[in-house]
């Protein structure tokens, strides 16, 4: 039995690697360096015209190799 997560398997790591990889963010999770994440969030007014904690849009949350959130990290 395999320990390793079905997304670290090496033909999705070379996949998201080509699309996402680069030396801005690094995630504390798995280690994954990429020059950008993937946004989420929603574009709610509410959301601009208070400060929210962890609400609303935010650019580069989540990590495209572990799934791991800003808030994980
Ligand atoms: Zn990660």
């Amino acid at each position: 039995m395999s320990t390793k997560f079905a997304s670290q398997d090496k033909y999705t790591r070379l996949k998201k690697g080509l699309r996402y990889g680069g030396f801005k963010f690094t995630c504390n999770m798995c280690g994954f360096k990429a020059r950008k994440m993937i946004p989420t969030g929603h574009k709610h007014p509410i959301f601009q015209e208070n400060i929210i904690v962890g609400a609303g849009f935010r650019k580069n949350a989540i990590c495209p190799l572990c799934c791991a959130t800003d808030k994980l990290r």
